[in-house]
């Protein structure tokens, strides 16, 4: 395992982070449970393999990653860091950034938390922070020894990192998305290195859509075999800019094939690593002549993500991915984000097509597409 060092925190973290966002389930009476049978021993054998990163938040498994993290790792506590998340949301008054801290702490069966996150910030929760001096609240539980380091994770616009970093002062890593069909937050990520701050990114196999072997290394590069997976785990970990990638392995074989990506991450020269990203865009152009991803066309009053289809189709189509996509669009259908609708609940009113700025026949490519993706 390679460790690099994170920022200015005096921390050296595993290139490959475990990201306890997946860990494996079961279901009884209806309700879902942390598998612990599968689950722990596969955190341990993580620490074995070199991992050092753990990260969790407190709605992951349905409230229950913390906790299984927090315990299966407990007898090696003093060897890892361990990192979750503070729900901003839940933020009303003073005290309660502590509250919420002391939660998690009391869910992983410890006394203090490595990396404490503001969880998913934007603008308006940066000015959030600084209007309620919540990092006042964050330099008491510091002196106290309930938290070593304070983070933030993010999905907003890129832009949007500067102003967090920029505005609110003291802030020590960063967590966001960066993966080979998403490198939106790469100018920022690097921004966030010079300005001292760890850098951690989620997704680095595109969620698991880039998980599958499938057409597109061939496609990048002209040579057969070799997983997406792993050119796209390569890829990222290839960043110089990037301290650790978190991945949310389900499997003791994926943690370990990802532990021997990781263990020859670095071997991408920066030449190949800047062809790879220059060959995608090329991939990608495709892609924008069809639809941007603009959302111009929401909300559409059948409840349809038609950007979301879209998108989906793109990644078959442009990229090779139907396999992964396959179970995007089967989890999409099951709505955990949205209303899952498809075009079979399109009620033809046409609004949609009105406000396309790439005057796109919707409802003619929705039909299409949905065909596409029904039949993967
Ligand atoms: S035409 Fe169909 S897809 Fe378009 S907005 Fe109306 S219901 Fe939605
Ligand atoms: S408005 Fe058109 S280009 Fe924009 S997301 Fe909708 S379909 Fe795509």
């Amino acid at each position: 395992m390679q460790y690099r060092k994170f920022g200015n925190t005096g921390a050296e973290i595993s290139v490959l982070g475990f990201g306890c966002m997946r860990l494996p389930e079961i279901r009884k009476d209806d309700k879902s449970y942390i598998d612990e049978d599968l689950a722990m021993p596969m955190l341990m054998r993580a620490y074995e393999l070199g991992i050092n990163y753990f990260d969790s938040a407190p709605y992951y498994c349905n409230s229950n990653s913390e906790s299984a993290m927090g315990r299966a790792l407990k007898s090696v506590r003093d060897k890892i860091y361990l990192s979750t998340k503070i729900p901003m949301e839940k933020y009303e008054k003073k005290g309660d950034f502590r509250k919420q801290l002391e939660n998690s702490l009391a869910k992983m069966e410890t006394d203090y938390v490595d990396f404490y996150h503001f969880w998913g910030i934007n603008k308006a929760t940066a000015d959030k922070i600084n209007k309620n001096d919540i990092m006042s609240e964050v330099r008491e539980c510091r002196e106290q020894g309930l938290l070593r380091h304070i983070s933030f994770s993010f999905h907003d616009a890129p832009e949007s990192v500067k102003y967090i970093i920029d505005g609110v002062p003291g802030l020590e890593s960063i967590l966001c998305q960066y993966n080979l069909l998403d490198r939106s937050n790469e100018a920022m990520l690097e921004y966030a290195k010079e300005k001292g701050l760890g850098t951690a990114v989620m997704g680095p196999v595109g969620g698991g859509r880039l998980s599958p072997p499938t057409g597109l290394y061939e496609k990048l590069t002209g040579k057969k075999s070799s997983a997406t997976y792993e050119v796209a785990l390569r890829f990222v970990m290839g960043n110089p800019n990037i301290s650790c990638a978190l991945s949310g392995m389900e499997t003791v074989e994926m943690l370990e094939k990802n532990v021997k990506i990781a263990d020859i991450a670095g071997e991408i020269t920066a030449e190949e690593w800047a062809r790879l990203g220059e060959a995608m865009e090329e991939v990608a152009k495709f892609r924008d002549l069809y639809c941007t991803g603009c959302k111009y066309c929401m909300p559409c009053p059948a409840g349809i993500d038609i950007p979301k289809l879209f998108e989906f189709y793109t990644h078959v189509n442009v990229y090779g991915l139907g396999e992964g996509i396959k179970g995007s669009y089967k989890w999409y259908k099951k709505n955990p984000w949205g209303e899952g609708k498809t075009f079979a609940h399109c009620v033809d009113c046409g609004s949609c097509e009105k406000k396309c700025p790439q005057k796109l026949s919707i409802r003619k490519e929705l039909e299409r597409v949905c065909e596409v993706l029904e039949n993967l």
